[in-house]
């Protein structure tokens, strides 16, 4: 194994509008603590000695601006590209896999909107693909209750069952994979979808899945929450700021 196929390249899809956070800049250049979410979730990557490249998908008409969002940030250390993303977060994530050089074989893949990450998650789903999993996904156990139901958007919902809550995760990123392996499900999908076929997948793990590719959990970490709703905003910047009076960050 040769140097750059022992360290992992990560994938930002960074091309989402947001839209659930309420109107305004796309969600990942929204700022937390002064800093736009993105710098946030590539620090955090590029923290991590096991990652050597992070390539951004960014929005198709902001690409110049995330180039200079980054370098203005000092993030000229690591190696960091930046490629037009796509129309949905699958497509984000092939177009940045596809950056990536050939002999890289972990590929990690990490929401900007998760701009909080610890390390430790980062190093421990990089070692899992290294100790030979094809897919990993970090994942906490589930605070509430969950319920399947009939969606019926605004009305009454009749629930169907509700599964043990023992047995659901809530799954985090980043997710690792062993390169082949996701570049092979990115594939697949892109020809089913052409053929009309499966809706796209909320994350690439459930790629894995989809193909019968074999998928195991992690521990995750409470802090690698995704910034989603407006309250999330409120939440990470109560623990940016504890970060920053307890150790600097
Ligand atoms: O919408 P959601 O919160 O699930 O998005 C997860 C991640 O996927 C975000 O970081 C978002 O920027 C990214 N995304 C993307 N391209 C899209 C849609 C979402 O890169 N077309």
């Amino acid at each position: 194994m040769n140097a750059t196929a022992a360290v992992a390249a990560a994938v930002v899809p960074a091309a989402g509008r947001g839209e659930r956070l309420g109107p305004g800049a796309p969600k990942a250049l929204r700022e937390l603590g002064g800093v736009p979410l993105l710098v946030h979730a590539v620090r955090a990557l590029a923290r991590s000695r096991a990652v050597g490249l992070v390539v951004v998908a960014a929005p198709a008409d902001g690409v110049a601006e995330v180039v200079g969002l980054l370098d203005s940030h000092g993030l000229d250390g690591k190696d960091i590209r930046v490629v037009a993303g796509g129309a949905t977060r699958q497509e984000s994530v092939r177009l940045g896999l596809a950056a990536i050089p050939a002999d890289v074989e972990i590929v990690l893949v990490h929401d900007a909107a998760r701009p909080l990450v610890p390390v430790e998650v980062v190093d421990a789903v990089a070692a899992a693909v290294r100790a030979g999993a094809e897919a990993v996904v970090p994942a906490v156990p589930l605070a509430d209750t969950v319920k399947r139901v009939e969606p019926n958007r605004g009305g009454p919902e009749p629930v169907l069952d509700t599964p043990d809550r023992s047995t659901l995760r809530a799954v985090q990123t980043p997710q690792g994979f062993r390169r082949e392996t996701l570049a092979a499900v990115h594939e697949k999908a892109l020809t089913e979808e052409a053929a009309g076929g499966l809706p796209p997948v909320t994350d690439d793990a459930g790629l894995v899945e989809r193909f019968g590719g074999r998928v195991v959990v992690v521990p995750g970490h409470e802090e690698a929450f995704k910034v989603t709703r407006p309250l999330d905003l409120v939440l990470a910047e109560a623990v940016l700021a504890r970060r920053r009076a307890s150790d600097g960050y």
